[in-house]
């Protein structure tokens, strides 16, 4: 185990620092002076060095391991849009700087918007929202609204139970009561069950395309009319956008709201806590009703608009994360439509392509083809009391991180895989094989080092229940 820094403190000739500026010191009025020292660690510069360099080595992360964490795109994401995002021109704009002084920003805003327009095939689009989540939140919130402004109270979003478990909270959230809708056997929207759900008080219909499942809604045309002739809307959770760049566009196959993730497809890792940021796209009439500020383009000057009296109001501090958009902006004009398309046609590739080798192996509940991820069920494979769970804890010692496990709820024992589009032939074959060896092979034979994983990594099973009730935040 690394110490903590305090362990590591010594007598010795700490690291470098410099000190503080006598001039601001000497203002400080006497009383306010601190009398003991404040404390801190004393570690000599190549010790502390060597302690955060080994801290970052025990990170399971994509620069040094597949990341196959289904739903969440762990894929490569060019480092040279890091560089530009980290680009002193950018960082040291302040938000309260005249407006004058920052129009390079705002075109970015104003630029990004329009090609996400054109990916989508909504009319227009907001950057604030800084997640998917916040993102759902905020359309629901302009659904909400616009049917405020035509005087009708529909106070439902129907969630089919392959949804995203985001979409029912965030509708929750904003004040809406769910109708849970059960999908078909193979994942996909019963339309039967619908029309049974579909009642005047509908507001909208929340679809995670492709499902979580990892299968494309066949039936879209008929839902969305479906839909519509009850006078609801349509939710588009994009999160996954990933599997459908220059193929199809959500605007086109009628959905009216949705949702971006530029923290998965568009340059920016999800997880690890870090920002991210959940454009929403809406169709024209439900424009007036998007969060402010609204970048617009006044002749040629770009300003922003605070003044729109229908919106739901502000949902974030200034511009949203606006690294994570410029980052979204670099990807988008370096790959431009053909760059994108491929994005999406490589990812579908890459997933059906392990899909096709486990197939055989193991049990597949959404069947033949998927889209960008696919689930394994490996319940009837597994004796000897083995559980999903181990299979995850040994893939740690094999050099893997693991797989999304227990999610989608639909399915007994999931494994959900997402191999992106970002990986080489050789690595999707690797993980194939080492994972058929665990199921096949290991949890038969050498079952108890399935239930003692991980071995090789820096701590072994945790209680994790135990770790998020009773975190340890605080060093005695
Ligand atoms: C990741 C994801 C979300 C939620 O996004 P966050 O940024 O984590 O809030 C919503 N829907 C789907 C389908 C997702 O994959």
């Amino acid at each position: 185990m690394e110490k903590l820094l305090n362990e590591l403190s010594s007598e010795c000739q700490p690291a470098y620092g410099v000190e503080c500026d006598v001039a601001i010191n000497a203002q400080v009025p006497e009383n306010l002076k601190r009398s003991i020292p404040l404390g801190l660690p004393s570690i000599a510069e190549n010790d502390l060095l060597r302690h955060f360099t080994n801290l970052s080595r025990k990170n399971y992360a994509l620069s040094t391991v597949f990341y196959p964490l289904g739903s969440c795109t762990m894929k490569y994401n060019p480092l040279i849009n890091e560089r530009i995002a980290g680009n002193d021109a950018f960082n040291n704009v302040h938000p309260y700087q005249p407006i004058e002084t920052m129009q390079g920003v705002l075109e970015v805003m104003y630029e990004l918007e329009k090609d996400l327009c054109e990916v989508a095939g909504m009319d227009t689009f907001s950057l604030q929202q800084a997640a998917g989540a916040h993102g759902e939140f905020a359309g629901l919130l302009v659904i909400a609204e616009y049917f405020k402004s035509i005087k009708q109270k529909r106070r439902k979003i129907i969630v089919p139970d392959s949804a995203h478990g985001t979409n029912p909270a965030s509708a929750a959230f904003a004040g809406f009561e769910i109708v849970p809708l059960k999908s078909e056997p193979d994942g996909s929207v019963s339309l039967d069950k619908l029309k049974e759900v579909l009642t005047p008080e509908v507001a909208a219909m929340m679809l995670t395309v492709p499902n979580t499942l990892g299968i494309f809604e066949k039936s879209i045309d008929e839902v969305s009319k479906l839909v519509h002739d009850n006078g609801s809307l349509l939710y588009y959770d994009g999160a996954n956008l990933n599997a459908v760049m220059g193929i199809v566009r959500p605007g086109d196959m009628g959905f009216d709201v949705m949702h971006i993730n530029l923290h998965k497809t568009f340059s920016t890792p999800h997880g690890g806590g870090g920002p991210g940021s959940g454009p929403i796209g809406v169709k024209s009439f439900l424009e007036p009703f998007l969060p402010v500020p609204r970048v617009e383009k006044k002749k040629d000057k770009y300003v922003l608009n605070y003044k729109k009296s229908k919106s739901i109001g502000k949902l974030k501090a200034f511009f949203g994360n606006f690294p994570v958009i410029l980052k979204a902006y670099a990807y988008v004009k370096a790959l431009g439509g053909k760059g994108l398309k491929n994005v999406s046609e490589q990812a579908v590739l890459n997933a059906n392509y392990m899909l096709a080798k486990f197939k055989d192996k193991v049990d597949v509940p959404a069947g033949d083809r998927c889209m960008h991820e696919f689930v394994l069920s490996p319940k009837t494979l597994l004796k000897n009391d083995i559980r999903t769970i181990d299979i995850a804890k040994r893939l740690l010692d094999y050099g893997y991180y693991a797989p999304t496990i227990y999610f989608p709820l639909i399915v007994d024992e999931a494994i959900m895989i997402e191999p992106t589009e970002t990986e080489s032939k050789e690595t999707l074959d690797k993980f194939v094989n080492v994972v058929n060896k665990i199921i096949l092979e290991e949890s038969c034979q050498e079952p108890q080092k399935l239930k003692d994983a991980p071995i090789n990594a820096p701590v072994r099973r945790l209680n994790e229940v135990e770790a998020a009730r009773k975190p340890i935040l605080k060093w005695e």
